[in-house]
Parts: C-alpha cells; structure tokens; sequence
C-alpha cells in the first residue's frame, strides 16, 4: 500500500473498475481518470462517490496537460494504465479510436510518466504498470504461451496491444521509465460491458433472443475471474522489479460452444424459462469474424514462481456467480448503454 495515491486511467471500465474497487477496499487512496467511452459507465463507481479515498476525474488518455496536471497535484507512486478500445469487433469495423487510444495514447501516458519520474514531485518507488492481453501472440495451436513468445497480432485491437506493450517496453530500456506489462487471458465477472461473450450471452438469454455463437463455437480461451486478474497486478505492482513482463492466465482454455452451455445450465437453474424449454434451445450459430484465432492459451508459470500468485476462483464457481451478479444487477444492464442492442453487435463476442 502507498502512502501517495495511485492513477488508474480506465477505471471506470470492467477490468479497472474491478481493480479501483478492490484498492479502495484495502484503504488505497485512488485517482480514476477515465474518458467514459461507451465501454465506461460512471455507475460501476458510484458506490465509491463518497468515499475520501477516491477521485474520479473524466478525461483521455490523450490528453497531455491533463496527466501533467494530475500527476502534479495527486504525486501518484504508481499509474497503472487499463484505458483501452477493447472489443475485437469493433476494432474490425473501425480501427481508427484503437490506434488513437492504444498507441497514441500510450504514447502520452509515457511520456508524461517520463517527465514526471525524472522530475522533483514522483516518490523514488514509482511505477508505470500497463496492463495488456494475451491477444498480441495470436493464435496457438498446441501449448500454451510464455512471456518469450513471439509477437502475431490478427485484429486491429491485437495490433494496437501489440504497439503499446513495444512502446512502453522502449520507454523502460531507452528512459529507464521503471514500468511493467501484464498479458492476462479472456477475463469474466462484474461490471463487463454486455457485448461481451458471457454477459452477451447471459444479458441475451434472459430476453429469450437468439445466443449468437462464431462459427462452429470451437474457439478456445482461458476465461480468467477479474478478481484474480486484479490480484495478480496488485501483486506485479507491488512485488515486482521494473521492466518485467508477466503473462496471466487460468491455465484452462475452454471451448465458447461449452461455456454459453454452461451458461444455459446455470439459468436453467437459477431463472427457468417461462416455455420450460432448456436455454441451450436459443443457441445460433452465426458467420465467423475474419481473422478470429482459434485459440489462445497462456503459461502463468513465470509468475507463480517469481511472485507467488495463483488464480484462486474456479471457473464453474466463479460463472455461476456472474451469473446471480447479472441477475442481482438487471438495472446496471440498462445503465451500460443501450449499443449493445445494435445489429453489428448481434454478432458478436
Ligand atoms: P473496457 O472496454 O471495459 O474498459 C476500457 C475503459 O477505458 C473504459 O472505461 C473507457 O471509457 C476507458 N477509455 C477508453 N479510451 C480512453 C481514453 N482515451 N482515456 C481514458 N479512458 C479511456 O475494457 P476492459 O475489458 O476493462 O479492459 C481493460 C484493459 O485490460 C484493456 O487495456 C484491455 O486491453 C485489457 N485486457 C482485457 C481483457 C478482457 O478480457 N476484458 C483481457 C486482457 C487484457
């Protein structure tokens, strides 16, 4: 825990609003500078308004003067960076807001990082922790990734992964910036914005539409609980030494087809269909998206041993509690915005 607060840029998303919470709960006083794109939703903070350890301040990455400013007044001793274009669909029909966040963005933040570190106001153990995915290796066909693995982005949003994790590596070995990069897998639970595949499929279900499945359904992901992801960077965070990279992950790739099963079983139970027909009924298979990996799987060996961190929820225990999460929050699906009821996102994970 630090005395001085941290910058969390992308809080007010799924992963950094997960992440913002579990800081504050530990008595971490917290600045979430977010944008509030439409994958941002002030709600999943609000609990937090009154809170004395939590400031929320709107606005972009992208905005330099702004991260000058904030650094001076709140003299952070970490950033850790979640600020992000994250869906892979929407990163195929318009690239654009992907390079201008992912890439020039990061840009910013490091370079504002760096004017800050080698300045008076940064505390001497600062940090610039940037967290990235599993994507930016592409697909695997056996085995699993490991930290050495080269880079093969297929998606826009993969290749602006890609360029921000090489930037923020050159800011460390050219500036000495003190930074670290985390590569998580696909991440499940709270607060995930409803175009995604578990809350698409959940959100979906309870309206009785069709559950859109790419393809023949037999991608393969390691689903991942956030609250471990949250874990594991508060441990990088805290436990590692700069310029270290650190793969996470579940160690358990699993087809799409079997998990939106798993999801109709765990509403038939929870919440039976009004029809008595079983949920799985819905399911629809729909035209694949171009360049979708078939498979991702990532090795968390490097830090289960350096750091001593292992995912904690299983995957069953922890989607049956998305689900009563989902079910418990019908009226945060509303406030999350109504775009993903669009066509395009019909189709969707
Ligand atoms: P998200 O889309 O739910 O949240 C992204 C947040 O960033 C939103 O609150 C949005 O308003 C904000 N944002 C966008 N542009 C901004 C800008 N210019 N300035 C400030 N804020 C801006 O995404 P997420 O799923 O929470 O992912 C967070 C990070 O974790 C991303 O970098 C993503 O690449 C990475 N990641 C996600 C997953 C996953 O499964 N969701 C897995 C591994 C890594």
């Amino acid at each position: 825990m630090g005395v001085t607060p941290v910058l969390v840029t992308g809080g007010a998303g799924f992963i950094g609003s997960n992440f913002v919470h579990s800081l504050v709960s530990a008595g971490q006083q917290v600045v979430t500078l977010d944008a509030l794109t439409y994958a941002g939703n002030r709600a999943n903070l609000s609990e937090l308004d009154n809170n004395p350890n939590h400031i929320f301040v709107e606005g972009s990455i992208v905005d330099r003067t702004l991260i000058d400013e904030l650094l001076l007044k709140f003299r952070p001793h970490a950033i850790v960076n979640f600020a992000a274009e994250s869906h892979v669909d929407r990163s195929i029909d318009g690239p654009s807001d992907f390079i201008q966040c992912n890439i020039v963005g990061v840009f910013v933040l490091l370079e504002a990082a760096l004017a800050y570190f080698k300045g008076e106001a940064a505390p001497p153990d600062f940090r610039f922790l940037h967290v990235s995915t599993d994507e930016v290796y592409g697909s695997i066909v056996d085995g699993a990734f490991v930290e050495t693995s080269p880079y093969d982005p297929s998606s826009p949003y993969a290749a602006s992964k890609a360029a921000g994790d090489h930037l923020v590596r050159a800011w460390g070995a050219t500036y000495d910036l003190p930074v670290l990069i985390t590569n998580c897998s696909n991440n499940y639970g709270p607060y995930q914005f409803p175009e995604k595949l578990i809350p698409l499929m959940i959100t979906k279900a309870l309206r009785e539409e069709p559950l859109p499945v790419y393809g023949n359904g037999q991608q393969e992901r390691d689903w991942i609980h956030v609250e471990d992801h949250c874990r594991a960077i508060e441990r990088v965070l805290r436990t590692s030494t700069p310029g270290k990279t650190y793969l996470l992950g579940a160690g358990r790739p699993q087809k799409n087809l079997d998990v939106v099963h798993h999801i109709c079983a765990i509403l038939d139970t929870l919440k039976p269909r009004q029809t008595g027909q079983p949920y799985s009924d819905l399911i629809e298979f729909v035209q694949d998206r171009p360049g979708h990996d078939l498979r991702y799987a990532v090795d968390p060996s490097k830090i289960k041993n350096e750091l001593d961190w292992r995912p904690e929820i299983e995957f069953e225990e922890g989607l049956r509690r998305t689900v009563i999460w989902y079910l418990e929050h019908l009226e945060w699906i509303e406030s999350a915005g109504s775009e993903y009821r669009g066509e395009r996102l019909g189709r969707t994970h």
